[in-house]
């Protein structure tokens, strides 16, 4: 088990690409397992170039689709790698023997299962996958201290808030301030992001990121849930976790420490950056990055976030108050209502609203085994299911497109 020895869950998207560009650079890294969804194509070429022994696709008929197109592709019987499929599959991925770090980079609830199986293992957790940790912080936590899994945050915020305390007593931390770019809405009206296009929200000024994380970004429910997964990597109470815009995205997160120093981790706009130093940590080697001129940035700007323009924040630090389950509750129904929002059935700030009824009606349970958490993630989503059912907009915005 070494921890250049990788296997990846989520290959086939943003940060999964990107881990295996970073892993070509480097050259010393083995893959040996990876895993996806549908993307049968993708796949097949990620095979032909890494050459990893075990591939898990979301499910049979993907797998079907993988041999054909790894035959198509010439590569013989025998040098198949092993092919599997479902949570299963990707739980076969995150606990593979030889591999010393797992990069969790599913989309979403369906990766938490397979990470938590990985922590349990004591592999090394390269976390991209907030959601996880969202959802049952309490239970990876503590199944990291005993297994002696490290956590390290592919996250650029929590990645950037882990470089800034290199060294740090948490004792010595006063507060940990995240930075936002404020997505694409910073400076619209309510009226202007209520009425929002699909194409607008998903058009972000700094980052380059799959679908899901980007309506986030734009409603700043990604913000939110970086305040809660930084409550867990970082064990510090919402009260000490801040959040300031900063539109130019130089910044990626700062630490102030209890005399008054702040510590900013500053770099250019690209998740390789992270992912190679979760992968390499404690060492830190050369990239191909280019090199972050301030002088081109020019200026760098803040601003306090607007909490009545994106209610999303609140709503994710009402859910860390409350604690227990409501996170997972709150990541549940976030997941329903921003697909519902992608596929046209609800408007932009409908989002907002789902997820604020949810947290503030739900009763938090204990949520220190899966079972609890499994539980509130399924009781979230039929909730607000219901909620975008009885959505008034559905019908408008349908004929609006
Ligand atoms: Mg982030």
């Amino acid at each position: 088990m070494h921890p250049r020895n990788i296997s990846i869950l989520g290959s086939t998207g943003s940060i999964g690409r990107n881990t295996l560009k970073v892993a070509k650079h480097l050259g010393d890294i083995a893959v040996s397992a990876i895993g996806a969804g549908q993307n049968a194509e993708l796949l097949a070429e990620q095979v032909s170039e890494f050459r990893p022994k075990l591939v898990a696709c979301g499910d049979a008929d993907c797998a079907q689709r993988l041999i054909g197109e790894l035959s198509r592709r010439g590569i013989l019987k025998e040098d198949l790698p092993e092919i599997v499929f479902g949570e299963e599959g990707l739980v076969q991925v995150a606990t593979m023997p030889e591999c010393g770090t797992v990069v969790s980079a599913t989309v979403g609830a369906i990766g938490f299962v397979p990470t938590l199986r990985a922590i349990e293992a004591g592999k090394r957790i390269a976390l991209a996958n907030k959601e996880t940790l969202v959802m049952a912080g309490e239970l990876m936590t503590s199944a990291a201290r005993q297994s002696g899994a490290e956590i390290l945050p592919v996250d650029s915020e929590h990645n950037a808030l882990h470089q800034c305390l290199r060294g740090e007593k948490l004792a010595e931390v006063k507060r940990l301030v995240l930075t936002a770019s404020g997505g694409p809405f910073r400076t619209k009206s309510r009226e202007e992001i209520a009425a929002a296009t699909i194409e607008e929200a998903l058009d972000h000024p700094t980052w380059d990121m799959g679908d899901k994380i980007t309506i986030d970004s734009a409603t700043l429910m990604n913000k939110g849930l970086e305040v809660i997964e930084a409550h867990w990597l970082f064990d510090l109470p919402g009260e000490r976790i801040d959040v300031v815009v900063h539109p130019q995205s130089v910044i990626h997160s700062m630490v102030e420490l209890v005399d008054g120093s702040v510590i900013a981790q500053m770099g250019v706009t690209d998740m390789k950056h992270a992912i190679q130093y979760a992968i390499t940590f404690p060492e830190r080697l050369p990239n191909p990055l280019p090199s972050l001129e301030l002088s081109s940035v020019s200026q760098l700007t803040f601003e306090a976030p607007d909490l009545e323009k994106f209610p999303n924040l609140a709503i994710a630090y009402r859910a860390l108050e409350k604690g227990g389950t409501a996170p997972a509750v709150l990541n549940a129904s976030n997941e329903i209502a921003v697909r519902a929002f992608l596929d046209g059935e609800i408007q932009l700030n409908e989002i907002a609203l789902i997820n604020g009824r949810l947290v503030d009606d739900h009763v938090p349970q204990t949520a220190d085994s899966l079972e609890s958490v499994l539980q509130a993630d399924r009781a979230g989503r039929a909730a607000a299911e219901e909620m975008v059912s009885r959505s008034e907009s559905a019908t408008a915005s349908i004929n609006r497109v």
